[in-house]
């Protein structure tokens, strides 16, 4: 059986993917690319996720690419929006002639005699390889098999239907119907009003409450901006916009909490009026932004409850019970549909087995450089967006670091890339520093940052502009070599 080699093996055709692909053809003109995708279609997330109501809780001029102009009236957008704006993309961009779909890549083995990597992958239970000189994973950041569900007491007994946002059944009929939405969370605070619009009644069952804001979803500046600029500079300048401003918001909560905390309760205030229990329903334990910030379009959220359609009930689970849910202050919520939109089960470079020169590679012992590639594991780079701002900001940078690196190495005619930790000052600190409960559940298996560049990870868009794009690739710390230098040896 001939393997087929490719200067480049993408894995997964979602937002980083098809990024991945642009960039590679516009800075890297004469590299070989696949891209092996799992699933049938490309979108990742935005085509896996159909419940109703789905969208972006950040604004598509950050989480659009930065070669392509989001140029829909709104800024935060629904699923099929932004499932057409990656279409649109692969298209204009050729990239669909270099994606192979149902390829599921299961290990990755990397060999330093042939500078090579050996991806398998399956396709319809049959067995694939092929090799690659760099392997860049774009497969996201959870399980695309499941999401996360505790193991409440009692579910079997529940009579009506259970539905997990991520395997949404199409055919739900919530019309009429009694509905609880178990969590508080973005996927939460979307489909609770989306429901509410033709359900009964939609209850959000919390066991404790989420930051809230309400913003528009249309931006009337950018739409204004847009009719007078052409499309590209109209984009940068509210992209920019958007960035500063985004950050200016999360240095105050990080720096100011306790004036942070008080506006944006105030401002759930507002929108409840005075008679609303905004203490036990919208005031979190944790500081603003120690979690991400939930988005409320247009206080779709506040509208629903101000109706009548939608409530919040902040309390324990004891039991599900054949019609509903007993809470552990004794009241209890009848359901016809029970939602539990209690999040993802992360997963680290889709949980894939990996081997350098025959050795496994416990990714929970390396150290991210740039929060990108790994210490210790050549020619291997993934896509892992902010979680202070949209994804395809780093998603953008880093495949722009990954060409400027190959570039780099064909110029040197070096073969080896790899990222070796020898500064004895450098403190392993967690991947995120967030304390949302699906980020605490998978963090021991995710690599650590380092306490200071190029191992730390800012989260802070402008800061790695310059980290990305413009220090040289040659930083001392990543160390190139010729085929045949073993890894080990390197670190
Ligand atoms: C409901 C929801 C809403 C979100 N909203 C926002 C938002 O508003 N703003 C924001 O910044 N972020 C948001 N995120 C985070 C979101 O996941 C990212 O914005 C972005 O879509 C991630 O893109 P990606 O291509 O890196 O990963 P994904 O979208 O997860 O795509 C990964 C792709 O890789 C494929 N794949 C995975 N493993 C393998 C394998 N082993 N072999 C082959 N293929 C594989 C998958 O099938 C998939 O197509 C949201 C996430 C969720 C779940």
């Amino acid at each position: 059986m001939t393997i087929e080699h490719f200067d480049v093996v993408v894995v997964g055709a979602g937002i980083s993917g098809i990024g991945a692909g642009r960039h590679l053809q516009a800075h890297c003109p004469d590299c070989s690319y696949v891209i092996l995708e799992g699933r049938a279609q490309i979108g990742g997330t935005w085509d896996l996720f159909r419940y109703p109501g789905i969208r972006s809780d950040s604004d598509m001029y950050t989480l659009g690419y930065s070669f392509k102009p989001w140029t829909e009236a709104k800024a935060i957008a629904d699923g099929p929006s932004i499932l057409k704006y990656l279409h649109e993309t692969a298209t204009e961009n050729g990239i669909y002639s270099h994606i192979r779909f149902g390829h599921h890549v299961k290990a990755a083995s990397w060999d330093s005699a042939t500078a090579r990597w050996t991806v398998e992958a399956t396709r319809g239970g049959e067995a694939v390889r092929v090799t690659c000189n760099f392997l860049f994973m774009c497969s996201g950041y959870y399980d695309y098999a499941r999401g996360y569900t505790p193991d409440f007491e009692g579910m079997a007994r529940f009579r009506g239907t259970i539905v997990h946002p991520q395997l949404w059944p199409q055919d739900l009929d919530y019309a009429g119907k009694r509905v609880v939405v178990i969590g508080s969370g973005a996927t939460a605070v979307t489909l609770v009003p989306a429901m509410a619009r033709t359900a009964a009644h939609v209850t959000m069952l919390q066991r404790s409450p989420t930051y809230v804001i309400s913003r528009p979803a249309e931006d009337a500046f950018a739409n204004r901006l847009r009719r007078w600029l052409p499309a590209m500079l109209a984009y940068r300048i509210i992209r920019w916009r958007n960035v500063t401003l985004q950050q200016w918001i999360f240095r105050l909560a990080r720096s100011r909490p306790a004036q942070v905390r008080k506006k944006l309760l105030d401002l759930v205030r507002a929108e409840l009026g005075p008679g609303y229990d905004v203490g036990t329903h919208f005031t979190p334990r944790y500081k603003p932004w120690e979690q991400r910030l939930c988005l409320v379009p247009d206080a779709d959220l506040f509208a629903a409850i101000r109706s009548g359609s939608a409530s919040v009930v902040t309390d324990r689970i004891d039991t599900f019970t054949e019609g509903g849910i007993l809470l552990e202050s004794g009241n209890a919520l009848e359901a016809d549909i029970i939602v539990t939109a209690t999040g993802l089960e992360l997963q680290f470079l889709s949980g894939m087995d990996t081997s350098v020169d025959g050795q496994k590679v416990d990714f929970s012992k390396t150290l991210g450089y740039k929060g990108m590639m790994f210490s210790g594991v050549p020619n291997l780079a993934s896509s892992f967006g902010y979680t202070n701002a949209s994804w395809t900001l780093k998603a953008d940078l880093t495949c722009e670091y990954v060409c400027r690196l190959l570039n780099h190495m064909r110029a040197t005619g070096t073969a080896i890339a790899t990222p070796v930790l020898d500064d004895p000052d450098v403190v392993p600190e967690r991947w995120v520093d967030f304390s949302s409960g699906y980020f605490e559940r998978a963090l021991h298996k995710f690599p650590k940052q380092g306490s200071k560049l190029p191992w730390k990870v800012y989260q802070n868009y402008a800061k790695d502009i310059l980290l990305f794009k413009y220090r040289s690739v040659d930083d001392g710390t990543m160390v190139f070599a010729k085929a045949g230098a073993r890894a080990a040896e390197l670190a």
